[in-house]
């Protein structure tokens, strides 16, 4: 199932005989036995209902779906987390050894925006940057996930950005990732969530970074050095996860810091980022 944020309520997201994306609005689907904050899709213990409503609607009765109203998949997760050093590229790039467990930092719920809408750079700073990521949400209560059911927790995956100001994320003496990766706007997400079924195989989800039309990072999460399993089962350890909890899983090389030259986003760029099987979300960089 892919599922949707539009205007608030939450959708279905169903096709069409003419290949068209339709919105099924689920509160008025079920009967008023689900709600319409987009929450309830996040939600497994939905989704055997969602399933139902999904079998039996009509798409070519559902009105289009356009997606300049789409909001954040899940807008205002609980808590957000993002992985450094995921993937081997991004490790050689920026001079590091590849880590032997995985290191995350905090993506605060103030930095979410929806798939289309603009990423607001600050001005006076200098040196903000892309990340493409594959997204997860969490869909129950989790602690002590294993490798082998770690997706069962999982209610899907969507498209990320983890944008970051290099400058903040390594000022020293210390080192500053949560604050530099969760500017307001810093951390859009869409355009679906899709169940981690819909995949033909979802340990292999294709990535790509564009900017300005300028491929800058193209990835598979095949390539990951800790795949989405290790990441939930080494996350519920110690610490418990549920409905909507958002894990950005790292990021690919190709990163602006460190191409030669460097290339930080400006005023006017237009950032795509798609994930096979789920679509591509384009935001618009503002510098204000
Ligand atoms: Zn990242």
């Amino acid at each position: 199932m892919r599922f949707a944020n539009l205007q608030g309520r939450a959708v279905l997201v169903v096709r069409g005989d003419d290949g068209t994306d339709r919105a099924v609005d689920i509160e008025r689907s079920s009967d008023g036995r689900l709600g319409s904050d987009p929450a309830v899709y996040v939600d497994l213990a939905n989704h055997a209902l969602l399933g139902e409503i999904a079998a039996s609607v009509s798409a070519n009765d559902a009105p289009a779906l356009d997606p300049a109203l789409l909001g954040a998949p899940v807008p205002r997760p609980p808590k957000g987390l993002g992985v450094g050093l995921n993937y081997r590229t991004h490790a050689i790039e920026s001079g590091r050894e590849f880590p032997t467990e995985p290191h995350f930092f905090g993506k605060t719920n103030n930095c979410v925006a929806g798939p289309f809408d603009d990423v607001i750079a600050p001005a006076g700073r200098h040196e903000i940057d892309f990340e493409a990521e594959v997204v997860i949400a969490f869909g129950r209560t989790c602690k002590g996930a294993t490798e082998d059911d770690a997706w069962s927790y999982l209610a899907g995956v969507t498209c990320g950005q983890d944008i970051s100001d290099r400058g903040e994320q390594f000022r020293l003496p210390i080192k500053q990732f949560t604050i530099a990766k969760s500017y307001d706007t810093f951390g859009p997400t869409g355009p679906f969530l899709v169940t981690p079924d819909e995949f033909p195989d979802r340990d292999a989800l294709g990535l790509t970074g564009v900017v300005s039309g300028e491929v800058m990072q193209e990835a598979n999460t095949s390539d990951l050095i800790f795949p989405i399993p290790a990441l939930v089962a080494w996350l519920t350890r110690f610490m418990t996860f549920g409905p909507g909890d958002l894990v950005w899983t790292g990021t690919p090389g190709g990163v602006g810091e460190a191409r030669t030259p460097q290339r930080f986003l400006v005023d006017g760029d237009v950032i795509e980022t798609t994930v096979s099987g789920v679509g591509t979300m384009r935001n618009r960089v503002v510098v204000r």
